[in-house]
């Protein structure tokens, strides 16, 4: 790598930019050329095509994400979920048996659940703070590890250093989707994950206005999800490209200001008296605090927590909040806040969310940029 590059920052802004720049632009150009002539070469990976994920935008993008996770490739897909089942489907063929992280998020159990056995693939849902528990379920054709590097909606942090090493012990490739930590505050590749993946849709991007994913990692692994996202088709248009360029050059001064400000709405509401517990990495009263302050450069923007009062009151905060917007989705500048057992986990039963631990009354935020003080207010004023 360039030496001029050694900080995040600096390649957030210079990495995979094309050097010369083309015509002088200081912003790669949007090409939006599905085909592009001829250039000589005999294979299909000579021909560039937007489905093959290999215009000037792809490429720019996929030399910069490899370079913020320290990796060797990376690879661009139309959505989060693109991205997941892609790598997914890349690592695993019918026969080969899968260690899941049991509380994952929504699309990916989906995926999981009601899909994997019409493709002959098997799985056992493994405890994700709990790494004594996961040899008794290896098989001989046990092939791959998957986990999260917070849960949604409770920010539980998964040991993500067992987990790595598992993996190396027993052949497994290990794949972490890392939305919430972004590459800011965890880089997967440097503590041995095989692939890292990422709802670029989230904080990657940061401005709620694309659908976007990331596959990055091991330069094999990112290439079998490439032959395989040629013939799913699930690329990434080279004007959500050029957005998601623009978007993540500020990614790590958006990040360590929800990490400042995510720290500040944490504290606040552990001490407010109509607040009985709050879920972030980054309180010293957070189970694996000790563990993330190892991990992770910060603990990020998603903070969870139960209003005194149950569901009428986690009702009642969402509908008195002014600046936060009610919404689901996360990651983006604008402060959110939605209430999951009725958006991202109201797609399983009030059983299975009592069994998942998740209350009918957690309030889930997701912290913008706006300042912290006028947030801690708003919240104050719903909560009082
Ligand atoms: C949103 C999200 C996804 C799915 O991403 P899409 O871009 O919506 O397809 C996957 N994992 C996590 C942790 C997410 O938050």
């Amino acid at each position: 790598m360039n030496p001029e590059y050694s900080s995040i920052d600096t390649r957030l802004i210079h990495a995979g930019e094309p050097h010369p720049r083309i015509m002088g632009a200081i912003t790669l150009p949007v090409f939006q050329s599905s085909t592009f002539e001829y250039q000589g070469g005999g294979s299909y990976k000579d021909i560039h095509y937007i489905r093959l994920n290999n215009t000037p935008n792809h490429n720019a993008l996929h030399a910069k994400l490899a370079a913020l996770e320290n990796a060797e490739a990376a690879l661009v897909t139309a959505s989060g979920m693109a991205a997941i089942s892609t790598a997914l489907l890349s690592v695993l063929s019918s026969g080969d048996h899968l260690l899941v992280q049991n509380c994952l998020y929504g699309g990916t159990l989906n995926l999981i659940i009601n899909n994997f056995s019409a493709l002959g693939i098997e799985y056992d849902f493994i405890d994700g703070d709990d790494p004594d528990s996961w040899p008794a379920l290896l098989r001989p054709a046990t092939r791959a590890i998957y986990v999260e590097t917070m849960t949604n909606p409770l920010l539980q942090v998964t040991d993500l250093e067992k987990t790595a090493a598992f993996a190396r012990r027993h052949g497994l490739i290990s794949l972490v989707d890392n939305t919430f930590a972004t590459p800011i505050n965890f880089r997967p590749p440097e503590w041995g994950f095989d692939l890292s993946l990422h709802s670029a849709t989230k904080y990657l991007n940061g401005h709620s206005d694309i659908v976007g994913g990331a596959v990055i990692g091991r330069a094999d692994l990112v290439d079998a999800a490439l032959e395989k996202l040629n013939i799913l088709g699930g690329a990434m248009d080279p004007h959500t490209c050029f957005l998601l360029q623009r978007g993540m050059k500020t990614l790590a001064l958006r990040v360590r200001r929800q990490n400042a400000t995510g720290l500040d709405i944490a504290r606040y509401l552990e001490s407010h008296p109509a607040v009985s517990a709050v879920n972030y990495p980054g309180l010293e009263t957070h189970p694996r605090h000790e563990r993330a302050a190892r991990l992770f450069e910060g603990s990020g923007g998603m903070i969870s927590f139960e209003p005194r009062g149950g569901r009428e009151a986690a009702d009642r905060f969402l509908e008195r909040v002014r600046l936060a917007a009610v919404a689901p989705s996360l990651g983006g500048v604008e402060t959110l806040v939605t209430r999951p057992a009725a958006t991202s986990h109201a797609s399983i039963s009030p059983e299975e969310r009592r069994r998942a631990g998740i209350p009918e009354s957690l309030v889930r935020i997701s912290v913008g940029i706006e300042d912290a003080g006028d947030l801690i207010a708003d919240f104050g004023n719903a909560l009082s």
